[in-house]
């Protein structure tokens, strides 16, 4: 039977495994020495002031929205092609998500669009790396300019990416990143805020601990037993066993991002004279982290329907998948917010194309050969 390539998984060594027992062997599973020191070198790897580590990528926008003081009646920008958690942190805070359109080029959100979504009520924007493509940061500055907005980048596709020489990470007022094993770096389950606002990342700390005060001179007055609770808040904690497992593969990350622009280039050039098969553009200013491979399928001779390729691919034992529904086609968003087909039609039009091809550091060249073989035979080439 051949085997079944997924379109991304984790790459996990010895020296992760070891990393992770050692923790298992010391006094501190969680809250220990290994949260700390896995935080300052992810914030010394994007050169960000500070930050936080919290349970998921999920966990880490709810943090950044309830830092930013996001609540009912409060708008969000959020564009269309995304993981719903990109929206979901908005309404967490019963905040309103405003869903904006993105460029058929490359699926990021439109800039061009964002002009008629500002109101009194805009309070952040969450720009979204997708498929490891970092935003066009100084353009969307210039936009939200004047308007007392947050930037937030979810970088949750693109860690270890760069926009004009920064890392991912610094490019906006705050950004987060998932550690999800299909992302580009695992912890199992994982997430980090990252700022060089340190107000904002003590209220995230806060936040993802109870929002219990740490306020020692109420301690020491009061008796060493004494703790606060000032707000509502989670346990959103990231223990040391995960980031025994995350410092250990950070080491990594920019061999990683090597092997997935390898895998990349592969494909580029397998479908460079295939109209049927239109990978996304990518601006000359960024360093791609390519967490997704995503191409658009058919052309104005040959349409063709994704649903049969990608039961034809699934079928062949390779493992690719859409991303993504429009966030406000879902039944929730829509039964919620009263969002419905029409509202981003570039996002609409283009989620009816879109295939991700399998891309992950330890896909070898012969299961590549195998994924582009399968797709131009399938295709009719
Ligand atoms: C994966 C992902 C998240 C959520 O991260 P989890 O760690 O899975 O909670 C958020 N936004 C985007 C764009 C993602 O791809």
């Amino acid at each position: 039977m051949t085997d079944f390539i997924p379109y991304g998984r984790q790459s996990i060594e010895e020296e992760d495994i070891a990393a992770v027992v050692e923790v298992l062997r010391s006094d501190w599973l969680t809250t220990g020495p290994k949260v700390a020191e896995f935080e300052q070198a992810v914030a010394g790897f994007c050169k960000v002031g500070h930050a936080a580590a919290v349970s998921n990528g999920t966990t880490a926008l709810h943090a950044v929205m309830y830092a930013a003081g996001i609540g009912p009646g409060d708008e969000v920008i959020v564009p269309a092609i995304t993981f719903a958690a990109s929206a979901n942190c908005a309404a967490f805070m019963g905040a309103t998500p405003v869903f904006c359109d993105v460029r058929s080029e490359d699926l990021l959100l439109d800039p061009q669009k964002l002009e008629n979504k500002f109101n009194e009520r805009t309070k952040a924007l969450v720009a979204v790396d997708y498929a490891g493509q970092p935003c066009d940061y100084d353009l969307l500055r210039e936009i939200i300019a004047g308007r007392n907005i947050l930037l937030i980048d979810d970088a949750a596709h693109s860690m270890g990416g760069e926009y004009k020489g920064r890392p991912t990470g610094s490019l906006a007022d705050i950004s987060t990143f998932s550690f999800h094993p299909v992302k580009p770096m695992t912890t199992g389950e994982g997430g980090m805020v990252l700022s060089d606002n340190e107000e904002l990342i003590e209220k995230v700390r806060l936040f993802r601990n109870h929002c219990i005060s740490a306020d020692f001179r109420q301690r020491e007055m009061s008796g060493s037993w004494h703790y606060d609770v000032v707000d509502l808040g989670y346990n959103f904690r990231l223990t040391d066993i995960q980031s025994a497992l995350g410092l250990s593969q950070l080491k990594k990350l920019p061999d990683y991002r090597e092997r997935r622009c390898a895998i990349a280039r592969r494909y580029d050039e397998a479908f460079a004279d295939v109209e049927e098969i239109m990978p996304l553009e990518v601006a000359a200013n960024v360093k791609h982290a390519w967490h997704l491979y995503v191409v658009r399928l058919g052309s104005e001779q040959n349409p063709l329907d994704r649903a049969d390729v990608f039961q034809r691919m699934r079928d062949a034992q390779i493992g690719v998948n859409v991303h993504y529904v429009p966030v406000h086609l879902h039944t929730y968003y829509r039964k919620k917010f009263g969002t419905k087909p029409g509202l981003c039609p570039i996002a609409e039009e283009q989620y009816k194309k879109i295939i991700s091809l399998p891309i992950f550091p330890g896909l070898e060249e012969k299961d590549q050969q195998r994924v582009i073989d399968t797709l131009l035979t399938i295709i009719g080439k």
